[in-house]
């Protein structure tokens, strides 16, 4: 029998892998040659978590519910003035909480936070721009690449959107063009956002659908352009979050049907993104 997040422990399962049936207790697919294959029984609670309990409003909460913690870490230091200071959490707070940039990553050593400052924000109309932009577009990516494989891309671009700005921070300072010169102290969901851009426009290229391509384009590049013109938006981080959508939805090749591998990894994702905002604040009292 099948429990939500009980061990299916008789029958079959479909391989975790490559998606032919396996009898869930069998040590290896016949057909791909995976161990395991059935998850050890909770292939189907794994799959479920990835299409019933939805990814897409996780995603949102976690940012939420950070975002708010920066906020009561803030205490009486929230800032203020300007319409987009408007309720900031401190820089202390969300240093402590795992933002990203030149001075986290190569002054302070903490390379987690390329993951962790995707979840945290810098104020109220930065969290609502950006999730406004989540809930346009990842429940696309998850309709064409399946929610499981969302989750990977928004990680990945993360990452290395991240990397790309905590780089550029770290190394191209001299570089004339103040916008190119990457980012010192860096939050926000957006490289994952144009990462979901990314695995569209890679999703409309691969499947010949010209709307998609055509439509993700356009949004990645007037968000793009959009960030030249503002002050003190994060370009590396943009362009390395499209970079890094594109090529992971090159990899998972969205004409392959999801497997309950991608929901694994995904699940995984997601617990590497908890620890590395747990890790900043370990880090961040040890240090003092
Ligand atoms: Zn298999």
């Amino acid at each position: 029998m099948v429990r939500m997040f009980g061990r299916q422990t008789t029958g079959s399962v479909v391989c975790a892998s490559c998606g032919d049936l396996v009898g869930v207790n069998d040590d290896t697919c016949y057909n791909c040659g995976r161990r395991n294959p059935g998850l050890w029984g909770y292939a189907s609670a794994v799959r479920r978590l990835g299409s019933d309990m939805g990814f897409v409003p996780f995603v949102v909460g976690m940012s939420v519910v950070l975002y708010v913690i920066s906020l009561l870490m803030s205490g009486g230091n929230i800032m203020g003035g300007g319409m987009f200071g408007i309720l900031s959490p401190s820089t202390q707070a969300n240093l402590m909480l795992g933002a990203s940039g030149a001075v986290p990553v190569f002054v302070f050593d903490r390379w987690w936070t390329v993951l962790s400052a995707g979840w945290l924000h810098g104020g109220l109309l930065h969290i609502f721009f950006n999730m406004y932009w989540v809930r346009q577009l990842a429940p696309a990516v998850s309709d064409l690449y399946g929610p499981g494989r969302m989750v990977i891309v928004y990680t990945v671009a993360t990452i290395v959107g991240f990397l790309m700005s905590s780089f550029a921070g770290a190394f191209l300072g001299w570089i004339p063009i103040p916008m190119l010169r990457g980012a010192q102290l860096t939050v926000g969901a957006s490289a994952a956002i144009f990462g979901l851009l990314g695995a569209l426009v890679y999703y409309g290229r691969r499947t010949g659908s010209s709307a998609v391509y055509s439509q993700a384009l356009t949004y990645a590049a007037i968000m793009f352009l959009f960030g030249f013109v503002m002050s003190s938006i994060d370009n590396w981080a943009h362009a390395g979050g499209f970079v890094g959508g594109y090529v992971a939805g090159r990899l998972l090749d969205p004409l392959q049907p999801e497997r309950i591998n991608h929901v694994a990894w995904a699940l995984g994702c997601l617990v590497l993104s908890v620890l590395s905002i747990i890790v900043s604040v370990l880090h961040g009292l040890y240090l003092g």
